[in-house]
């Protein structure tokens, strides 16, 4: 366990601040208790964009100015103390600072709506921001109290962490408002913010309350609602209470992220918790749910056990993620929201881990994590799915106890990876920790080849990579292998064998006519299958659907993995798909139609026509089945996949669901009213037919609205239309006027649109300087979209601006080459089809 090496240990924060939203600026005084285990002159505290007017310490009675000097480059305050101290210390500082527009540190955030507008401060701290708003020992392993004290004008509602014991009058119409101590918590975790929020408090449980600005009151009950009872569900699943005496969920209109667990005040991206019936598609409701979840799990994964490094950042993310899919699971199990889990997670994982430049679970000597769209797939959506992968080698029950222990274990301190395998080996009796860390601490993930031989299964396992020459070639991984083996007549029974080195061998029945390794999906690997007579006969069992569709889906995801890194041909895997068959089944519907999406930007001539004569066929058949509008009572992944599917079967020219599209927008532009789950998909498709009428409706209904659910519809819709002029002005408007936390909205539905495509490089050229100036996360989502598409007609000249950029150190390297690595991928797949297809 890497513990940063201070002399000083902090045991309690005492943070008075006065904020100003008419300057945009606080005053403050931090006054923090220490103990100096060794004898220290110097004392350096994180501290960024600060202005220090004086610094004072005191030991025991005695109270003296000290010297400082602040060092912008490493981020810190430099205190010089008057003599040698060791024992209790207490320093004070009196500073001024800013309250910014980044979404970083203490800033402010306006809500814009038909009546007005309304502006609210907040804080956003994870993972080093605290020292923007106050000088800290910025680092999760340094924990302590915090007594926050806020003076705001009486208006207005100030929030903390925890409740307020009380409130004053001060002069001039303002009041000062003091909070509870906090128990010992990180500093990334705190939080203040102030605005005119109501509170609405949850009838049923007391503790959980939404702050929300006027209007929203509404359409925050769904979430607080739903809040409660994963707050339950968790106390009950963790056999932990839940620490704090209330949670607060807050909606914040300009959020760089998606939520944020500070303890006892989660904050949320509207959208993400605030359900508005009208424009709300079942996956939005499904994702509220999910969001809520993640971050009541963190209250345990994170705040209450906290990663002693940031390189256990997973313990956090992967506990969070998995989790919050099993509260949803739990409370709507009629959703199947563990099929949407394979995709959005394992499969986005498994993607992403498949790139030369992935990274392990556990961050390498990474005291300095960033989350973003390079780390996020691996520390959140691997790291959720080898947790699903262990619990299906371990039994249920014992994976839970293992987690009691690990946070009984260590409840209100600090844990690492070595900690989690403790608790869930003395939990099980099984080698977790030899399995796990393997999984934790290597880059990327295994190919398992099967072939049978004079009736042996003969297994071996590889790294597999879309890209020749990724990493060791000699990695291997310990891989708890289900395998359902069928006889003739369908019926199947499973072995579990762990293949702890390259090579396995095993016995097989002679009655066994056909085997499915990875049986449900539950592994993270690929299988290929070298015995073709197998594959087909899993083909013919996917095409009868005598194989459950998480089978069928997993069977289709491997062979187009298989296709892209070029071990399979695109005609190959071309014939697999006639051979399965019609099979509208939500989940390998919608992941065959992703693939042939990604093949047809990807692909041109032959190739490209190919692919698209069948992504053709298959909507037309999609479209016949599922029919075009919803039907009453329709299952959550049917309505889901529907909707997702409106605009791409508008670029296909399938007809049905063209004209559905034209006669519901319509009903659109008339004032009427839309089903909610196709809403998305008419707006997009209406774009991909639409003209310049078309997009001034989209405009002016973005620009208007007041449900940020409405407003992401129409950013989407706006990355979706055909004819360049309107895409010129879409990319146009990205800069000017659609707000920079929605800013790559857009352009990721662009960088999916075939028409689009050809122009993104250029736009991103000309962009760059002012995408320089937004949040970095928002400007590597722009990139990681733009790069991978855009890029393909432009190869060498972005591989030659980012290698540059990238030797000038510039923010989100590491997103930058997945994004260079994504189009190196794509290069790739059309060189082999065109090499296929010749
Ligand atoms: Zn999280």
């Amino acid at each position: 366990m890497t513990n940063p090496e201070s002399k000083i240990t902090p045991k309690h924060y005492h943070l008075r601040l006065q904020p100003n939203l008419d300057r945009m600026d606080f005053s403050a005084l931090v006054t923090l208790q220490a103990v100096a285990r060794q004898s220290v002159d110097l004392i350096e505290l994180n501290a960024l964009d600060l202005a220090v007017r004086s610094c004072r310490v005191r030991q025991g009675e005695k109270q003296t100015e000290c010297g400082f000097c602040l060092d912008p480059a490493r981020e810190e305050i430099r205190i010089d103390l008057p003599e040698k101290i060791t024992g209790e210390i207490e320093i004070q500082i009196d500073y001024y600072g800013r309250i910014n527009s980044q979404m970083a540190g203490f800033y402010h955030s306006t809500y814009r709506h038909s009546n007005g507008s309304e502006t609210i401060a907040v804080t956003q701290f994870q993972e080093s921001d605290a020292r923007r708003a106050f000088a800290c020992m910025d680092h999760p392993f340094y924990k302590a109290g915090f007594t926050i004290e806020m003076v705001v004008d009486r208006e207005m509602t100030a929030i903390s962490n925890m409740p307020a014991v009380s409130e004053s009058p001060e002069p001039g119409g303002r009041k000062r408002v003091t909070f509870e101590t906090t128990p010992v918590m990180s500093t990334y975790l705190v939080f203040f913010g102030m605005g005119r929020f109501s509170v609405i408090t949850d009838e049923l449980d007391r503790r959980v309350r939404a702050a929300v600005l006027p209007g929203m009151a509404e359409t925050v009950r769904y979430g607080l609602a739903f809040a409660r009872k994963a707050l339950k569900y968790c106390e009950t699943c963790f056999a932990s209470p839940y620490p704090l005496p209330k949670l607060d969920l807050i909606a914040v209109p300009d959020f760089a992220f998606g939520a944020m667990e500070n303890w006892g005040a989660i904050t949320f991206r509207e959208n993400l918790l605030l359900l508005d019936p009208a424009n709300t598609a079942v996956d939005g409701e499904e994702r509220i749910c999910e969001v809520i979840a993640h971050e009541i799990v963190h209250q345990w994964f994170g705040n209450l056990v906290t990663p002693a490094d940031w390189k256990f950042l997973w313990l956090n993310e992967s506990f969070a993620t998995f989790y919050g899919y099993q509260v949803v699971d739990a409370h709507y199990p009629d959703w199947q929201i563990w099929e949407e889990f394979v995709e959005s997670q394992t499969a986005t994982a498994l993607n992403r881990d498949s790139l030369r430049e992935t990274s392990a679970i556990e961050i390498s000597g990474g005291s300095h994590v960033v989350i973003n769209s390079a780390t996020a797939p691996i520390i959140y959506s691997k790291g959720a799915s080898i947790l699903r992968q262990i619990r299906g080698y371990m039994d249920e029950n014992e994976f839970e106890a293992g987690l009691h222990r690990y946070l009984a274990g260590h409840s209100g301190g600090c844990a690492g990876s070595s900690d989690m395998w403790t608790a869930m080996e003395s939990a099980s009796g099984k080698p977790i920790r030899q399995i796990m860390e393997q999984w934790v601490l290597q880059p990327g993930h295994p190919l398992v080849t099967a072939k049978q031989s004079s009736g042996r299964l003969h297994l071996s396992q590889k790294r597999f990579s879309y890209l020749p020459a990724a990493g060791a070639q000699n990695q291997t991984w310990p891989v708890a292998v289900i395998i359902r083996w069928f006889d003739k007549s369908g019926a199947g029974r499973t072995t579990t064998a762990l293949m702890e080195g390259p090579e396995m061998e095993m016995e097989m029945d002679p009655d066994i006519y056909a085997y499915k390794i990875n049986d449900l999906q539950t592994g993270f690997y690929r299988t290929r299958y070298k015995d073709i007579q197998n594959l087909e006969r899993l083909a013919a069992m996917a095409a009868a659907k005598t194989l459950p569709a998480i089978d069928r889906w997993g069977l289709e995801n491997d062979l187009f993995a298989l296709t892209v890194a070029g071990h399979t041909d695109l005609p190959a895997y071309l014939e697999f798909l006639e051979q399965t068959g019609t099979d509208t089944d939500p989940l390998p519907l919608s992941a065959k139609m992703g693939h042939l999406h990604d093949l047809m930007i990807a692909a041109d001539g032959s190739a490209g026509q190919a692919v698209a004569s069948a992504a053709t066929r298959y909507m037309h058949e999609a479209f016949d089945v599922l029919g075009c509008r919803p039907e009453k009572d329709e299952p959550h992944p049917r309505l889901r996949v529907r909707n997702n599917l409106f605009w791409q079967a508008a670029i296909l020219g399938v007809p049905g669901p063209i004209s559905t599209a034209g006669e519901e927008f319509e009903k659109l532009r008339g004032q009427g009213r839309v089903h909610p789950d196709i809403l998305r998909g008419v707006m997009q498709a209406a774009a991909w037919q639409g003209d310049e009428k078309t997009y001034a409706w989209v405009v002016e209904r973005m620009e208007s609205t007041d449900s940020e659910q409405d407003r992401l519809n129409c950013l989407r819709a706006l990355g979706c239309f055909r004819r360049p002029e309107l895409i010129e002005n879409a990319l146009a408007l990205v800069l000017d006027r659609v707000p920079d936390k929605n800013k790559f909205v857009p352009v990721a539905q662009m960088a999916r649109n075939p028409a689009a495509i050809p122009l993104l490089w250029d736009w991103y050229k000309g962009a760059e300087k002012i995408l320089n100036t937004i949040h970095p996360i928002i400007h590597e989502r722009i990139i990681t979209s733009v790069v991978p598409a855009g890029g393909i007609e432009h190869a060498d000249a972005a591989a030659e601006h980012f290698n540059q950029r990238m030797a000038e150190n510039a923010p989100a390297a590491d997103a930058i080459a997945m994004a260079l690595a994504k189009l190196e991928v794509n290069l790739q797949i059309r060189r082999q089809a065109a090499a296929s297809f010749a």
